[in-house]
C-alpha cells in the first residue's frame, strides 16, 4: 500500500515537472531578442492570442520601436489601460471582435463612449490625439476580468484620475516608462492594427 503511494506521488510530481518544462518551453522571456540577441523580458505578436511559435521574443529597445511603429500607422482609436503587474498579456482588442466573442461584456460601449467624449489634441504635446490613457492602479492578475466584463468607467475609473487624449508618440512613451520603471515582463504584447477602434489592456486568456 505504502509502494503505491509513493508511486502515485512520484507520478504526479513527475506531471508537474513535465508540465512546468513544457510552458517554460514555450515562453518567450528570457530567449535571445528576435532582433539583437539580448535577453528578452517580452514575446511581440501581431494579433492577440497568437500560436506560440508566432510570438517573437523581444527586448525592451526593439519591443518599443516596434510599438511606435505600431501606433503610430494605427488608424483609429484606442483606449489604452496603462501597463500593469500581474496580468500575463498587454494586448489590443478590437471592440467589434470582442463584441462579437462576448456578447455579454459591457467594454466594448464603454470605450466607445469614452472615445466618443475624447480631446482632439495631445494633453502631452499638443499633436492631434488618437488614443485615451486609463491609469490601471487596482487593475491585477485576479480581477482584470471584472474590468473587462463591466468596462472601465465602472472599475478602474472609480478610483483613477480621469483619462487623458495622447497621440501615438506620447502614448508609446508612457507604455515604455512602465515598462521600465515597473520591470514589467509579459508573455505576449500586440498593438493596435488597421482602423478599428478597440482597448489595449493588461489580461490572461
Ligand atoms: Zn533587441
Ligand atoms: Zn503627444
Amino acid at each position: 500500500m505504502k509502494i503505491v503511494v509513493i508511486l502515485l506521488c512520484c507520478l504526479v510530481v513527475g506531471i508537474i515537472i513535465v508540465l512546468f518544462a513544457t510552458r517554460k518551453a514555450q515562453s518567450p522571456v528570457g530567449k535571445p531578442c528576435s532582433i539583437c540577441g539580448a535577453e528578452s523580458r517580452y514575446g511581440y505578436s501581431a494579433h492577440a492570442e497568437e500560436d506560440a511559435d508566432k510570438i517573437k521574443p523581444m527586448c525592451l529597445k526593439h519591443l518599443i520601436s516596434q510599438l511606435e511603429e505600431d501606433y503610430t500607422s494605427f488608424a483609429g482609436r484606442a483606449v489604452v489601460i496603462q501597463p500593469a503587474d500581474g496580468p500575463p498579456c498587454y494586448v489590443f482588442q478590437p471592440v467589434k471582435e470582442w463584441h462579437e466573442s462576448f456578447k455579454d461584456s459591457r467594454i466594448p460601449d464603454d470605450v466607445l463612449s469614452l472615445l466618443a467624449k475624447m480631446e482632439t489634441k495631445c494633453h502631452d504635446c499638443g499633436q492631434t490625439a488618437n488614443y485615451l490613457w486609463v491609469e490601471s492602479a487596482g487593475l491585477t492578475g485576479d480581477n482584470f476580468g471584472k474590468t473587462l466584463d463591466n468596462g472601465v468607467s465602472e472599475t478602474l475609473l472609480r478610483h483613477n484620475p480621469k483619462p487623458i487624449s495622447l497621440c501615438a508618440k506620447c502614448c508609446v512613451k508612457r507604455i515604455s516608462r512602465d515598462l521600465e520603471t515597473k520591470h514589467l515582463t509579459y508573455l505576449e504584447v500586440c498593438a493596435p492594427k488597421g482602423k478599428v477602434d478597440g482597448f489595449v489592456i493588461p489580461m490572461g486568456y
